[in-house]
């Protein structure tokens, strides 16, 4: 994982001695790069640990050991960990280049799944709803959404837990018994479920189909 540093000054030097206890997720509303430049902006008083960007891209703007300025305000909060002070102080802020609306890239989605994963690990964060949540946990009023009801809660648990799947890490193959004979087909946990893919000429042709391959449409079609 390529993690680039972008200081910004938008900070607090260490964490009040709090621990590290989660991690809040947003979305920028704002798209690159000038949603990297406002957050390393004196004027926005506002920034993230990290931004991952819909290029899969991953910025760090503060120390995991400082405070960054991510979910400062608390409105109506739905969050049972929050203690009453900030919660800036005891969680890791991750912000992801997206419009409201919008779902993340399937780069992005990786590239935060990696980041996560390396989180949870490196501050034994509790892989839950209650640990990683959405901005709109801590401030209903101001960000309900942010992230938003695209975001991927239940595909980044299950990834994170590996529940998903049991054949990890790597491809797994699985043989295929066609009437023509037996080829292999990877599985690979693509949505948080085991799904196995099979060669498409072999298994059309095995089962009395024509493929044509068009070079130029680069399209499959089966006949
Ligand atoms: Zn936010």
């Amino acid at each position: 994982m390529n993690i680039q540093w972008a200081a910004s000054p938008n900070f607090t030097v260490g964490r009040s001695g709090k621990k590290i206890i989660a991690i809040v997720d947003h979305i920028t509303a704002g798209l690159m790069p000038g949603t990297l430049s406002w957050m390393r902006n004196p004027t926005a008083k506002a920034s993230a640990h990290y931004l991952v960007t819909k290029a899969g891209e991953i910025y760090q703007l503060v120390k995991d050991e400082d405070t960054a300025w991510h979910a400062g305000e608390v409105k109506k909060p739905n969050w049972p960990l929050y203690d009453g002070s900030n919660p800036n102080r005891y969680t890791i802020g991750i912000e992801h280049e997206a419009l409201g609306g919008e779902s993340l890239t399937e780069a992005q989605y990786q590239a935060t799944l990696e980041l996560h994963r390396m989180l949870v690990k490196r501050y034994s964060i509790p892989i839950d709803s209650d640990h990683i949540i959405g901005h709109n946990r801590i401030d209903a009023v101001n960000r309900p959404n942010d992230p938003g009801p695209l975001f991927p809660w239940q595909r980044l648990l299950t990834n994170l837990t590996g529940q998903g799947s049991k054949y990890k890490p790597g491809i797994v193959t699985v043989p295929i018994i066609l009437p023509t004979g037996k080829i292999e087909g990877p599985i690979l946990n693509i949505d948080g479920s085991d799904r196995t893919y099979v060669p498409v000429r072999e298994l059309a042709e095995a089962l009395g189909y024509k493929v044509r391959w068009d070079e130029i449409t680069r399209t499959v079609t089966i006949r």
